[in-house]
């Protein structure tokens, strides 16, 4: 295992290369991820990069590590716009709906939780809110304006991106340069309270009718959304930690801004490794709730949308976004998501099969090359495509020893079934189907006929006819013809 744990390969969005893990603190690991902005369902774009990363939290648990996994919650802070101006997101929404900030909050994040948790995602160690760190984030101003690298006007304190500039590069995770982005921003008209369009709020005083505002002591205001994941990865990981992830969307301005509060704050780059998810789209286009382009997950899981085919099961769903690298995007579809569930049944179709196989005196296979395959490609950046096609190379020698085309030996086959068990369910986080729902019979009868054909593969007439005259009892008739088989319920 300590072998296994050296070989981790994890690509820096700040360096942007692949570097050797070392953790900060020996076994222990600090993973922070941005979590969503609790005002509206979450789509199934956001539930990607939440799939990516529990996808991360759960290989290095699975090396052993113990990592303190902080995911927050956004309850707070967050503008229409990243300007600095339009109304807090989530009081919008309050005032729209007639109910309390604090009844939108409660409404979405019980979405949120129930929604990971149908994908079977791993809760992280920590859930902290903005709104629960106020303090925290009032310190935090505090020690950059002590550094000279923010100012205050008007009640609000603004981030001095310029000047930090001069001591510390801005734009290194983004890849701009302060050039460029300076010529790229509007002149300000001396209407506007910022020394420069780059600065950022801190903090940003309250109007009268703004609903959710604390006192401080530049007087009653809110915290800027950047400062949030600041102040709670400090308070929780340390001035400096290992991984912060998040969506790639987020790398500009939010994570720019989050490494220049750090190194103000601390003196310190806060983050080791940064890894951002890439995005998944549909008809090409990024999923977004502000054009509208999304798919609720409710959706995929009724079948209840023109784009949808029939419903599908939340596990091939997770399995369909673990077919692709977490940084790449991936295209929706629904035929994408049906040669998803053929592909996941045959997988776990080969599992099942492993248990019951007849053991040799030797394996025909190198099964520890085989096993060891599934380590190298998640130690190289946890590349899970990669692993899906190791556990495929895995079934296909399943069928062969199961045709009596190669042989297992006993020890290889416990170690293959542990490891092929460990990597599908503990790290893809995969699960076997509910056996309910519309679908479930697509589900079965795929994997019968799967199994039909494995036996008139093996010539073994006897289950092939077998599984026919069962099937023709229950009022099921399968066709075959040169298009492939097909069945029908009478
Ligand atoms: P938000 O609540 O808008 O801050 O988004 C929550 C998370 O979802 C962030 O990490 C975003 O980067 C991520 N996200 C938003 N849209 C997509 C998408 N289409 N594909 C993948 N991740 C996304
Ligand atoms: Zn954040």
């Amino acid at each position: 295992m300590e072998s296994k744990k050296n070989n981790l390969a994890i690509y820096n969005s700040l360096t942007r290369k692949k570097e050797v893990f070392t953790p900060l603190n020996g076994e222990f690991v600090g993973l922070y991820v941005c979590g969503p902005t609790v005002y509206s369902f979450v789509h199934l774009g956001n539930c990607r990069t939440f799939i990516s990363f529990d996808l991360v939290y759960r290989y290095l648990r699975y090396l052993g590590y113990k990592v303190r996994y902080v995911r927050n919650i956004t309850d707070a802070g967050h503008l229409e716009n990243d300007a600095d101006e339009g109304e807090d997101k989530i009081a919008k929404k309050a005032r729209l709906e007639q109910l309390e900030p604090m009844e939108i909050v409660q409404q979405y994040t019980v979405d949120f939780h129930t929604i990971l948790n149908r994908f079977n995602n791993v809760p992280p160690s920590i859930e902290p809110t903005a709104t629960g760190h106020i303090l925290e984030q009032i310190d935090m101003i505090q020690k950059i304006l002590s550094k000279g690298l923010a100012y205050e006007v008007n009640g609000s304190v603004y981030f001095d991106v310029e000047k930090y500039n001069a001591q510390e590069a801005y734009g290194e995770l983004s890849g701009r340069k302060i050039e460029d982005l300076i010529a790229g921003t509007r002149d300000l008209d001396g209407q506007d309270e910022k020394r420069s369009a780059l600065d950022f709020a801190l903090w940003k005083n309250a109007k009268p009718e703004h609903i959710m505002k604390w006192p401080s002591p530049w007087g009653v205001g809110f915290p800027g959304w950047h400062l949030e994941c600041s102040a709670m990865s400090t308070k929780y990981l340390g001035e400096q930690f290992d991984i912060h992830g998040g969506g790639m969307d987020l790398k500009f301005p939010h994570h720019e801004c989050e490494i220049a509060q750090g190194q103000a704050a601390t003196g310190v780059k806060p983050v080791r490794y940064w890894m951002h998810a890439n995005m998944l789209t549909l008809n090409g286009k990024k999923m977004s709730k502000s054009t509208g382009n999304t798919l609720l997950p409710a959706e995929l899981f009724s079948g209840e949308n023109d784009l949808l085919e029939k419903a599908y099961d939340p596990i091939v769903v997770r399995f369909f976004m673990m077919q692709a690298h977490y940084r790449s995007t991936l295209d929706f579809s629904s035929e994408a998501l049906n040669a998803s569930e053929k592909g996941f049944i045959r997988l776990m179709e080969g599992l099942n099969l492993l248990e019951g196989l007849p053991t040799s005196a030797a394996s025909s296979q190198n099964v520890q090359q085989l096993v060891s395959s599934f380590y190298d490609a998640m130690n190289d950046d946890f590349n899970s495509p990669i692993l899906i096609a190791h556990l495929f190379d895995g079934v296909k020698y399943i069928h062969a020893v199961n045709a009596k085309t190669a042989t297992i030996s006993q020890a290889d086959k416990e170690i293959l079934l542990s490891e092929m068990r460990a990597f599908i369910f503990d790290v893809l986080g995969l699960k076997e189907l509910a056996v309910a729902g519309d679908n479930s019979l697509d589900i079965v009868m795929e994997l019968v006929l799967s199994m039909r054909q494995n036996a008139r593969e093996t010539k073994d007439w006897a289950t092939s006819d077998a599984i026919r005259d069962k099937l023709a009892q229950a009022g099921i008739v399968v066709k075959d013809s040169k298009d492939g088989v097909s069945w029908t319920k009478s």
